[in-house]
């Protein structure tokens, strides 16, 4: 058996995360930065404890709460900036080579943000992670808010400059609020546009929504994906079409779905074989970093320095980008592993 991956193989691995929230990137000091910035207390308003967010959540409103009470003060194109800069180094610190950040441009849009100034703020900020490490966006609309809000989306989308990497949209939000038929024209949309499409579904809604994501949206990737451990003919499903799922595993601990993370479906996909890469999702309000979660699946499944590596090339492979691009990301990690 080889030897499980060491904590130099962990830091030193070429990453790649599929699945960060550009909002839910923020730390806990530049939200009380921006709070403080927009006249008001931290402390009271982002529920900080000891200076940190306060995971684990009672479920995943309770996280949202906290989520939407830091990006209500990225409000002027200098706040969204600072957020971006940070993402980009946070990223770029810790050897990733390739990123899909999930941002919810309507979010912003509605503080009071006009779309152009949002994209040229957004398009400096990523800048900061130099040359190194390659950063998509994946635009998402939030389902609760039904299909008007994913048709502002698609147009926020068009109206962004080619400079601003946009690479898919993305649906997120709570499952079941809206029926999955209602956002087919948002899928439309992202075939038109040459775009991929993430849906978040089996996160806290049930394994059905996985499905209807795939029949009905035809999702090009699945965010989380995880409730189908209660459905084994699903599992059978990831394995014999090769679905891709973005799995972030302290996520789903930090908002009460597994009681710890070696309860997590994690250890039941990798030994049936389905295809996941591993994301942190919102890495500061769950006190993570994507190192902190590699360290922890390490731990959990037992990976040795090649499996570290293959999980990196999985990802590589389902990210949003031109072929070229994605055996570039994955030849990068060959040569990490041939190096070992
Ligand atoms: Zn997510």
């Amino acid at each position: 058996m080889p030897a499980p991956a060491t904590e130099h193989d962990i830091v030193t691995v070429p990453k790649v995360e599929l699945h960060l929230h550009f909002g839910g990137s923020i730390a806990e000091a530049t939200a009380a930065t921006l709070a403080r910035r927009h006249g008001q207390d931290p402390d009271r308003v982002l529920r900080l404890r000891d200076g940190r967010y306060p995971a684990p959540y009672a479920d995943f409103r309770g996280f949202l709460r906290t989520f939407l009470a830091a990006n209500q003060f990225i409000r002027t194109p200098d706040d969204l900036e600072l957020v971006a800069r940070e993402l980009a180094r946070t990223q770029a610190a810790q050897n990733v080579i390739y990123s899909e950040t999930i941002f919810t441009a309507m979010i912003y849009v509605r503080n009071g943000m006009d779309a152009a100034s949002m994209w040229a703020a957004l398009g400096r900020g990523l800048q900061a992670a130099g040359s190194g490490i390659r950063i998509g966006i994946l635009v998402d609309s939030i389902r609760d808010f039904g299909s008007p809000e994913a048709d502002a989306t698609v147009a926020l989308v068009e109206a962004a400059g080619p400079e601003i990497p946009i690479v898919g949209l993305g649906l997120t939000g709570i499952e079941g609020t809206m029926p999955v038929a209602d956002f087919v024209p948002y899928a439309y949309a992202a075939r038109r546009l040459g775009l991929g499409l993430e849906v978040h579904a089996g996160e806290m809604g049930p394994p059905s929504g996985v499905a209807e994501s795939l029949d009905i949206l035809h999702a090009d990737r699945i965010g989380h994906g995880v409730s189908a451990i209660q459905d084994p003919a699903l599992v059978e499903r990831y394995v014999r079409d090769k679905v891709v799922l973005d799995v972030c595993p302290s996520s789903n601990v930090a908002i009460g779905e597994y009681p710890s993370l070696d309860q997590h479906p994690m250890r039941a996909f990798w030994d049936a074989g389905v295809s996941f890469n591993i994301s942190s999702d919102d890495p500061p309000f769950f006190g993570v970093t994507l190192t902190d979660e590699l360290r922890n699946v390490v731990r959990v499944l037992g990976l040795s320095r090649g499996d570290l590596a293959e999980l990196q090339r999985r990802g590589a492979r389902a990210a949003f980008q031109p072929q070229a691009v994605r055996d570039e990301l994955v030849a990068r990690i060959d040569a990490w592993e041939a190096a070992g």
